[in-house]
C-alpha cells in the first residue's frame, strides 16, 4: 500500500513526466518553425516517450491501489535561441529529472516501499540513457558551431530516429 505522502509524490512526478512531454513537443514545434524537420522529428519522438513514462506512473499508482490526481502542467518555453540551445536545455532538463527520480527513490527506500523501489529502478536506468543521448547531441552541436552544412547534416541524421529501431527489429 502506498503511503499518502508517497502517493502525492508519485502524482507530482506523473505531472513532471507530462511536463517533459510538453517541453519536448514545444521544442519540436519550434524546430518546425525554423525549418529543421529532423530535430523536430527527434523531439516529437522524445515527447511520445515522456508521455509513456507518465503513463507508467499512472498505471503504477493505480496498480498499488492509489488514487491518480492529475495536476496542472506548467506552460513550457515556446521560443528558443537555436538548435544548440534547445539540446543544451534538454540535457539540463534531463539532469533535473534524474535528481527528482533519485529523490523519489530515496523516499521509497526510507519508507521501505520495495515495490516502488523496483518500479523506480527502471527510471534510474532510463535517466542514464536520457542524459547520455542528450549529451552526445550537445557535444556534436558544440563541434558543429556555426557550420551550417554540418548542422543540416545532423538534422538529416536525427530525422532517422525510430527508423533504426524498426530496421533492427526486422533484421
Ligand atoms: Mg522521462
Amino acid at each position: 500500500m502506498l503511503s499518502q505522502s508517497f502517493q502525492e509524490a508519485l502524482n507530482e512526478h506523473l505531472k513532471q513526466e507530462w511536463y517533459s512531454s510538453y517541453l519536448y513537443l514545444s521544442m519540436a514545434a519550434y524546430c518546425e518553425s525554423i525549418n529543421f524537420p529532423g530535430f523536430a522529428h527527434w523531439m516529437r519522438l522524445q515527447a511520445d516517450e515522456e508521455r509513456e513514462h507518465a503513463m507508467s506512473f499512472y498505471r503504477f499508482i493505480l496498480d498499488r491501489g492509489g488514487r491518480v490526481r492529475l495536476l496542472a502542467i506548467p506552460q513550457p518555453p515556446t521560443d528558443f535561441a537555436s538548435p544548440a540551445a534547445i539540446f543544451e536545455q534538454a540535457l539540463a532538463h534531463e539532469q533535473e529529472v534524474t535528481t527528482m527520480i533519485g529523490q523519489l527513490y530515496s523516499r521509497a527506500t526510507a519508507e521501505q516501499d520495495h515495490a516502488s523501489q523496483v518500479f523506480l529502478q527502471d527510471f534510474v536506468r532510463e535517466q542514464v540513457e536520457e542524459e547520455k543521448t542528450a549529451s552526445e547531441i550537445v557535444e556534436t552541436l558544440r563541434m558543429i558551431g556555426d557550420n551550417n552544412v554540418a548542422l543540416l547534416m545532423l538534422d538529416r541524421e536525427l530525422a532517422r530516429r525510430g527508423a533504426e529501431v524498426s530496421s533492427a527489429s526486422t533484421a
